[in-house]
């Protein structure tokens, strides 16, 4: 850091002051600050020199040229006379000088004091030079020579030229303003637009809404009007297979055998279907009960035994040890557990299909887990298998029956009891399907009546 001395001025009254402004004027000027930060070093530095002019009391200002931070810097050192000397007689003079100070870091890029011995104080001021100016040796010299030469003028014209420069701020002021007020309206412009998109947005979102309440009403209408003919189908199947209505022939039986599967599938199709048009109507409502995981458990044993065949796979329930009760909808957890464990078995051809529950204390989660070895889904597909009617081609899919709607259903009752269902698998490996569910339900949400009848 080294400086170059441009000028030196003593501060001995109100026209040193002066003066001190026209030299600042004159050497950023001289060194090719422009117009506006002329005016800035210029109040800067007569602000900072009116609180060290006193007569006979040694104040200075220096004028320098510092080299920092690679740049160089105008840097004007105002010393002022000991503390005792500028306050004796005049209370405000404290406050006038901190005024100053806080001016000069407003307009300069930096503004340093150092109170000196006995309460004498020297204000640095700086402010770097415009980046494409740099001055040399020889301009130093030159802008030396050009200070001799240029005459101060008396405090009439100083005060002619301050008006000047008070007028070409505020026609920058006006100018700036102008701008302001083009940009609001510019601003003003656009959000008016926005405006329009939001009232287009809401406009689509009204109507989609309406469409899926439409759907969800048309699936639950005809769902419930094709339930009652299957049923019969089905009752009337049954009592032709048990010949209460006399002898069948071979080939009679194997028809109604078959009229009555397709019954029975098409009503899985048909209940599965109420059931998304429920959920999604809001019409489902959760029945929260204390949960004892084994209980459940073993009533889920009971219900999927019949669909195990024991000689290709085993269905292993895995105690949990987890005793403490939990709320939840119980029957809606046996619903997902189940469709899990179906699942699980028509894919597994060989091995196990085991259910294990875990508690998460830091989540406080209970996660239940249905891990098989059978077939696996391409990770390409684990998306598709959560979307309506969404199965994975496969020649055990053509054997195994399904709807295609029970994982998405899994996924909406989970969300309903303020969990989530996850899935992790390797092809040719196995799947393992979750279901996390909170310890404690969710505060209920804004649910629409629940008509309470079961699909
Ligand atoms: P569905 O089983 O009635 O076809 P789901 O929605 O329950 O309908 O399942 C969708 C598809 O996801 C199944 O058809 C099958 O392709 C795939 N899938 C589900 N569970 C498994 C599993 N455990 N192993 C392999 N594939 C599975």
């Amino acid at each position: 850091m080294n400086a170059q001395r441009i000028l030196g001025v003593a501060l001995d009254s109100d026209q040193d002051v002066v003066l001190v402004r026209q030299r600042a004027r004159q050497i950023s000027a001289l060194l090719g600050f422009s117009q506006q930060d002329q005016v800035r070093i210029g109040t800067a530095v007569s602000e900072v020199a009116r609180g060290a002019s006193r007569p006979g009391m040694g104040g200075r200002a220096v004028f320098q040229l510092r080299e920092q931070d690679g740049r160089q810097h105008l840097e004007i050192l105002v010393s002022a006379a000991g503390r005792a000397g500028i306050t004796a007689g005049e209370p405000d003079a404290e406050s006038l000088r901190e005024l100053a100070i806080v001016t000069a870091h407003r307009l300069m890029d930096a503004c340093e004091v150092d109170p000196g011995a006995a309460g004498a104080t020297t204000v640095t001021v700086r402010k770097a030079l415009p980046r494409h100016e740099h001055v040399t040796v020889a301009r130093m010299a030159e802008i030396g020579a050009r200070l001799a030469d240029s005459p101060v003028s008396n405090p009439l014209h100083e005060l002619q030229l301050q008006n000047q420069e008070l007028l070409a701020t505020l026609a920058e002021l006006r100018e700036r303003q102008d701008d302001l007020l083009s940009l609001t309206r510019e601003l003003e412009d656009t959000n008016r637009g926005i405006v329009a998109l939001y009232a287009e947005i809401e406009d689509k979102a009204e109507r989609l809404r309406r469409a899926d309440e439409m759907k969800s009403r048309f699936l639950s209408n005809t769902s419930h009007e094709l339930r009652t003919p299957l049923s019969s189908i089905r009752a009337l199947s049954q009592l032709l297979l048990q010949r209460l209505d006399g002898e069948l022939t071979e080939e009679q039986e194997r028809q109604v055998r078959f009229i009555d599967t397709a019954a029975n599938e098409l009503s899985d199709l048909v209940n599965d279907l109420l059931d998304l048009a429920k959920i999604e109507a809001g019409r489902v409502s959760v029945q929260t009960d204390p949960v004892v995981v084994d209980n459940l458990f073993r009533a889920l044993k009971g219900m999927m035994r019949p669909l195990v065949d024991e000689s290709r796979v085993e269905l292993v329930f895995e105690p949990s040890g987890i005793e403490q009760p939990f709320l939840s909808d119980e029957g809606k957890i046996s619903q997902i557990l189940r469709n899990f464990i179906s699942n699980a078995l028509k894919f597994t051809e060989q091995g196990s299909v085991l259910v294990f529950a875990a508690h998460d204390p830091e989540a406080d989660t209970i996660a239940f887990a249905v891990a098989d070895t059978g077939i696996g889904i391409e990770h390409d597909d684990l998306q598709l298998i959560f979307e309506e009617f969404g199965q994975v081609e496969h020649p055990l899919q053509r054997r195994a029956k399904g709807t295609g709607l029970g994982l998405p259903l899994c996924r909406k009752l989970a969300d309903l009891l303020g969990g989530r269902v996850d899935v992790s698998s390797t092809p040719g490996v196995g799947s393992t399907f979750t279901l996390t569910l909170p310890r404690t339900p969710p505060v209920k949400r804004d649910a629409a009546a629940p008509d309470g009848t079961a699909p």
